[in-house]
Protein backbone atom coordinates (compact mmCIF):
# COMPACT_ATOMS: atom_id res chain seq x y z
CA UNK A 1 0.00 0.00 0.00
CA UNK A 2 1.21 3.73 -0.85
CA UNK A 3 2.78 5.67 2.44
CA UNK A 4 0.47 7.97 3.37
CA UNK A 5 1.33 11.53 3.37
CA UNK A 6 0.28 13.65 6.64
CA UNK A 7 1.29 17.70 6.12
CA UNK A 8 1.81 19.20 10.11
CA UNK A 9 0.97 22.96 10.33
CA UNK A 10 2.10 24.36 13.72
CA UNK A 11 3.89 27.32 14.49
CA UNK A 12 4.75 25.55 18.03
CA UNK A 13 8.61 24.45 16.95
CA UNK A 14 8.86 21.48 19.65
CA UNK A 15 5.17 20.00 19.44
CA UNK A 16 5.98 20.08 15.50
CA UNK A 17 9.13 18.35 15.57
CA UNK A 18 7.48 15.50 17.84
CA UNK A 19 4.46 15.16 15.86
CA UNK A 20 6.88 14.84 12.60
CA UNK A 21 9.21 12.47 14.74
CA UNK A 22 6.53 9.88 15.90
CA UNK A 23 4.54 10.04 12.72
CA UNK A 24 7.38 9.44 10.44
CA UNK A 25 8.39 6.27 12.52
CA UNK A 26 4.84 5.00 11.59
CA UNK A 27 5.84 4.93 8.20
CA UNK A 28 4.33 8.37 6.82
CA UNK A 29 5.54 10.41 4.68
CA UNK A 30 5.61 14.27 6.46
CA UNK A 31 5.23 17.50 5.50
CA UNK A 32 5.49 20.56 7.79
CA UNK A 33 5.14 24.03 7.87
CA UNK A 34 5.05 26.64 10.72
CA UNK A 35 2.38 29.32 10.05
CA UNK A 36 -1.34 29.27 8.23
CA UNK A 37 -0.13 30.63 4.94
CA UNK A 38 2.81 28.31 3.72
CA UNK A 39 0.16 25.18 5.21
CA UNK A 40 -2.13 26.13 2.52
CA UNK A 41 0.92 26.40 0.04
CA UNK A 42 1.94 23.24 1.02
CA UNK A 43 -1.50 21.69 0.71
CA UNK A 44 -1.56 22.95 -2.72
CA UNK A 45 1.82 21.64 -3.94
CA UNK A 46 1.62 18.06 -2.04
CA UNK A 47 -1.83 17.12 -1.77
CA UNK A 48 -1.78 15.33 1.72
CA UNK A 49 -4.41 12.71 2.59
CA UNK A 50 -4.47 14.34 6.15
CA UNK A 51 -3.72 17.96 7.76
CA UNK A 52 -3.07 18.51 11.48
CA UNK A 53 -3.95 22.00 12.16
CA UNK A 54 -2.92 23.86 15.33
CA UNK A 55 -5.88 26.18 15.76
CA UNK A 56 -3.41 29.13 17.42
CA UNK A 57 -1.01 30.72 15.09
CA UNK A 58 -0.01 33.86 14.31
CA UNK A 59 -1.27 35.35 11.36
CA UNK A 60 -3.96 33.50 9.74
CA UNK A 61 -5.26 30.81 12.33
CA UNK A 62 -6.23 26.80 12.27
CA UNK A 63 -9.94 28.16 11.86
CA UNK A 64 -9.06 30.15 9.23
CA UNK A 65 -7.11 27.68 6.97
CA UNK A 66 -9.73 25.13 7.41
CA UNK A 67 -12.30 27.29 6.52
CA UNK A 68 -10.17 27.91 2.99
CA UNK A 69 -9.16 24.23 3.02
CA UNK A 70 -12.68 23.57 2.78
CA UNK A 71 -13.77 26.24 0.29
CA UNK A 72 -10.78 25.02 -2.40
CA UNK A 73 -12.92 21.83 -4.41
CA UNK A 74 -8.90 20.53 -4.64
CA UNK A 75 -8.50 20.67 -1.04
CA UNK A 76 -11.85 20.38 0.42
CA UNK A 77 -11.87 16.89 1.41
CA UNK A 78 -8.45 16.66 2.86
CA UNK A 79 -9.49 15.73 6.65
CA UNK A 80 -8.38 18.09 8.90
CA UNK A 81 -6.84 17.40 12.69
CA UNK A 82 -7.15 20.10 14.98
CA UNK A 83 -4.56 20.78 17.36
CA UNK A 84 -4.96 22.68 19.92
CA UNK A 85 -3.88 23.83 23.34
CA UNK A 86 -6.67 24.86 24.56
CA UNK A 87 -9.62 21.99 26.22
CA UNK A 88 -12.19 24.35 25.26
CA UNK A 89 -15.77 22.97 24.52
CA UNK A 90 -16.66 25.91 22.20
CA UNK A 91 -13.30 25.83 20.64
CA UNK A 92 -14.35 21.99 19.81
CA UNK A 93 -17.25 22.85 18.60
CA UNK A 94 -16.15 25.31 15.99
CA UNK A 95 -13.51 23.16 14.71
CA UNK A 96 -15.72 20.64 14.17
CA UNK A 97 -18.58 22.89 12.75
CA UNK A 98 -15.77 24.07 10.02
CA UNK A 99 -15.33 21.03 8.57
CA UNK A 100 -12.45 19.15 10.86
CA UNK A 101 -12.98 15.58 11.69
CA UNK A 102 -11.59 15.81 14.99
CA UNK A 103 -9.88 17.70 17.89
CA UNK A 104 -6.79 16.78 19.78
CA UNK A 105 -5.37 18.78 22.86
CA UNK A 106 -2.04 19.93 23.48
CA UNK A 107 0.24 19.41 25.09
CA UNK A 108 -0.74 15.90 22.95
CA UNK A 109 -0.28 12.04 23.94
CA UNK A 110 1.32 10.58 21.22
CA UNK A 111 -0.18 7.22 21.22
CA UNK A 112 -3.62 9.84 21.71
CA UNK A 113 -2.52 11.26 18.56
CA UNK A 114 -1.48 8.15 16.10
CA UNK A 115 -4.18 6.70 17.03
CA UNK A 116 -6.94 9.47 15.59
CA UNK A 117 -4.76 9.71 12.44
CA UNK A 118 -4.96 6.00 11.94
CA UNK A 119 -8.76 6.95 12.42
CA UNK A 120 -9.24 9.08 10.11
CA UNK A 121 -6.79 7.94 7.73
CA UNK A 122 -8.80 5.15 7.42
CA UNK A 123 -11.94 6.97 6.65
CA UNK A 124 -10.11 8.93 3.75
CA UNK A 125 -9.05 5.83 2.36
CA UNK A 126 -12.86 4.33 2.07
CA UNK A 127 -13.96 7.71 0.99
CA UNK A 128 -11.61 7.76 -1.68
CA UNK A 129 -12.48 4.01 -2.51
CA UNK A 130 -16.32 5.45 -2.87
CA UNK A 131 -15.08 8.27 -5.04
CA UNK A 132 -13.37 6.34 -6.95
CA UNK A 133 -16.38 3.55 -7.42
CA UNK A 134 -18.31 6.19 -8.14
CA UNK A 135 -17.10 7.05 -11.37
CA UNK A 136 -15.83 4.19 -12.55
CA UNK A 137 -17.94 1.01 -14.20
CA UNK A 138 -17.33 -1.85 -11.86
CA UNK A 139 -17.09 -4.62 -14.52
CA UNK A 140 -15.16 -2.54 -17.29
CA UNK A 141 -13.02 -0.20 -15.17
CA UNK A 142 -13.55 2.27 -17.80
CA UNK A 143 -15.40 5.38 -16.47
CA UNK A 144 -19.17 5.26 -16.29
CA UNK A 145 -22.05 6.97 -18.39
CA UNK A 146 -22.07 10.06 -16.25
CA UNK A 147 -18.14 10.39 -15.83
CA UNK A 148 -18.38 10.64 -19.41
CA UNK A 149 -20.72 12.75 -20.14
CA UNK A 150 -19.41 15.09 -17.65
CA UNK A 151 -16.22 14.92 -19.43
CA UNK A 152 -17.80 15.49 -22.45
CA UNK A 153 -19.36 18.79 -21.55
CA UNK A 154 -15.77 20.10 -20.51
CA UNK A 155 -14.63 19.14 -23.24
CA UNK A 156 -17.70 21.35 -25.01
CA UNK A 157 -17.23 24.24 -22.95
CA UNK A 158 -13.40 24.25 -23.88
CA UNK A 159 -13.83 23.84 -27.52
CA UNK A 160 -16.37 26.67 -27.26
CA UNK A 161 -13.31 28.94 -25.16
CA UNK A 162 -10.37 27.78 -27.63
CA UNK A 163 -12.54 28.02 -30.66
CA UNK A 164 -11.30 24.63 -31.11
CA UNK A 165 -12.28 20.97 -32.66
CA UNK A 166 -12.91 17.81 -30.98
CA UNK A 167 -14.60 14.63 -31.76
CA UNK A 168 -16.98 11.93 -30.35
CA UNK A 169 -16.81 8.28 -31.74
CA UNK A 170 -19.42 6.07 -30.56
CA UNK A 171 -19.20 1.94 -31.02
CA UNK A 172 -21.35 -0.76 -30.26
CA UNK A 173 -20.69 -4.43 -30.15
CA UNK A 174 -22.35 -6.01 -33.80
CA UNK A 175 -24.76 -8.89 -32.43
CA UNK A 176 -23.58 -9.07 -29.21
CA UNK A 177 -27.04 -10.57 -28.15
CA UNK A 178 -25.63 -13.33 -29.35
CA UNK A 179 -22.42 -13.94 -27.54
CA UNK A 180 -24.69 -13.82 -24.42
CA UNK A 181 -27.05 -15.98 -25.81
CA UNK A 182 -24.50 -18.56 -27.36
CA UNK A 183 -22.13 -18.76 -24.49
CA UNK A 184 -23.81 -16.72 -21.49
CA UNK A 185 -23.57 -14.01 -19.63
CA UNK A 186 -20.19 -14.60 -17.95
CA UNK A 187 -18.27 -15.00 -21.16
CA UNK A 188 -20.45 -11.45 -22.38
CA UNK A 189 -18.69 -9.93 -19.41
CA UNK A 190 -15.86 -10.87 -20.17
CA UNK A 191 -16.26 -9.27 -23.73
CA UNK A 192 -17.29 -6.09 -22.37
CA UNK A 193 -14.10 -6.00 -20.20
CA UNK A 194 -11.45 -6.93 -22.86
CA UNK A 195 -13.00 -5.00 -25.46
CA UNK A 196 -13.21 -1.89 -22.24
CA UNK A 197 -9.38 -2.91 -21.94
CA UNK A 198 -8.51 -2.46 -25.49
CA UNK A 199 -9.94 0.81 -26.12
CA UNK A 200 -8.90 1.79 -22.99
CA UNK A 201 -5.31 0.99 -24.19
CA UNK A 202 -5.49 2.19 -27.42
CA UNK A 203 -6.73 5.50 -27.11
CA UNK A 204 -4.37 8.62 -27.08
CA UNK A 205 -3.21 10.32 -23.86
CA UNK A 206 -5.45 12.85 -23.05
CA UNK A 207 -8.66 11.32 -24.71
CA UNK A 208 -11.31 9.56 -22.90
CA UNK A 209 -13.17 6.65 -23.04
CA UNK A 210 -16.25 5.30 -21.07
CA UNK A 211 -19.35 3.02 -20.91
CA UNK A 212 -21.68 4.71 -22.45
CA UNK A 213 -24.72 1.99 -21.95
CA UNK A 214 -25.06 -2.09 -22.05
CA UNK A 215 -22.30 -2.41 -25.28
CA UNK A 216 -21.76 1.07 -26.44
CA UNK A 217 -18.77 2.62 -25.22
CA UNK A 218 -18.27 6.95 -26.06
CA UNK A 219 -14.70 8.07 -26.69
CA UNK A 220 -13.67 11.99 -26.75
CA UNK A 221 -10.84 12.85 -29.33
CA UNK A 222 -9.50 16.10 -27.85
CA UNK A 223 -8.55 18.23 -30.81
CA UNK A 224 -9.40 16.40 -33.88
CA UNK A 225 -11.66 16.56 -36.60
CA UNK A 226 -14.32 14.23 -37.44
CA UNK A 227 -11.43 12.59 -40.66
CA UNK A 228 -8.93 12.59 -37.73
CA UNK A 229 -11.40 10.36 -35.83
CA UNK A 230 -12.35 8.21 -38.69
CA UNK A 231 -8.72 7.15 -38.95
CA UNK A 232 -8.27 6.32 -34.99
CA UNK A 233 -11.62 4.56 -34.95
CA UNK A 234 -10.62 2.28 -37.76
CA UNK A 235 -7.77 1.31 -35.84
CA UNK A 236 -9.91 0.86 -32.66
CA UNK A 237 -12.75 -1.42 -35.19
CA UNK A 238 -9.49 -3.16 -36.00
CA UNK A 239 -8.01 -4.09 -32.32
CA UNK A 240 -11.53 -5.15 -31.38
CA UNK A 241 -11.64 -7.16 -34.30
CA UNK A 242 -8.39 -8.94 -33.51
CA UNK A 243 -9.05 -10.17 -29.86
CA UNK A 244 -9.34 -14.30 -29.58
CA UNK A 245 -12.37 -14.92 -26.92
CA UNK A 246 -12.43 -18.44 -25.62
CA UNK A 247 -15.82 -20.23 -24.72
CA UNK A 248 -16.69 -23.73 -24.32
CA UNK A 249 -13.90 -24.54 -26.56
CA UNK A 250 -14.22 -22.60 -29.37
CA UNK A 251 -12.44 -19.43 -30.04
CA UNK A 252 -14.57 -16.89 -31.28
CA UNK A 253 -14.39 -12.86 -32.04
CA UNK A 254 -16.56 -9.77 -32.50
CA UNK A 255 -16.41 -6.71 -34.54
CA UNK A 256 -18.22 -3.55 -34.02
CA UNK A 257 -20.00 -0.69 -35.24
CA UNK A 258 -18.46 3.30 -35.09
CA UNK A 259 -19.68 6.84 -35.74
CA UNK A 260 -17.69 9.67 -35.50
CA UNK A 261 -18.43 13.19 -35.53
CA UNK A 262 -16.99 16.50 -34.65
CA UNK A 263 -17.63 20.18 -32.92
CA UNK A 264 -17.58 21.90 -35.71
CA UNK A 265 -21.19 23.66 -36.72
CA UNK A 266 -22.64 22.05 -34.20
CA UNK A 267 -25.05 24.10 -32.14
CA UNK A 268 -25.06 21.88 -29.04
CA UNK A 269 -23.81 19.07 -27.10
CA UNK A 270 -26.51 17.24 -28.45
CA UNK A 271 -26.20 17.60 -31.71
CA UNK A 272 -22.97 16.31 -31.73
CA UNK A 273 -24.06 13.26 -29.56
CA UNK A 274 -26.55 13.08 -31.61
CA UNK A 275 -24.77 13.41 -34.83
CA UNK A 276 -22.16 10.68 -33.85
CA UNK A 277 -25.06 8.31 -32.90
CA UNK A 278 -26.36 8.50 -36.51
CA UNK A 279 -23.19 7.73 -38.07
CA UNK A 280 -22.68 4.29 -35.91
CA UNK A 281 -26.55 3.69 -37.03
CA UNK A 282 -25.88 3.95 -40.14
CA UNK A 283 -22.55 2.06 -39.77
CA UNK A 284 -25.28 -1.19 -37.98
CA UNK A 285 -27.29 -0.94 -41.31
CA UNK A 286 -24.98 -0.73 -44.13
CA UNK A 287 -23.39 -4.34 -42.70
CA UNK A 288 -21.52 -3.77 -39.43
CA UNK A 289 -17.92 -4.11 -38.47
CA UNK A 290 -17.06 -0.23 -40.35
CA UNK A 291 -16.75 3.12 -39.31
CA UNK A 292 -19.46 5.85 -40.18
CA UNK A 293 -19.31 9.82 -40.58
CA UNK A 294 -22.42 11.87 -40.52
CA UNK A 295 -23.94 12.48 -44.53
MG1 LIG B 1 0.24 27.56 18.10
Amino acid sequence: MKSMKVLIVDDDVDSLAIARIRLKKDGYIIETASDGESGLTKARESSPDLILLDVQMPGKTGFEVCEELKADPDLSNIPVIFLSAADNVREKVKGLDLGAVDYVTKPFDIFELKARVRAALRTKRLQDLLLMYGEVDSLTEIYNRRVLMERLQQEWDRSLRSKTVFSFIMTDIDKFKNVNDTYGHPVGDDVLEKVAYILNKSIRSGDVVGRYGGEEFGIIMVNSTVEEAFVAADRYRHEIEKIVFKAKKVNFSVTSSFGVADSSGKDSLDQLVSAADSAMYKAKETGRNKVCKPD
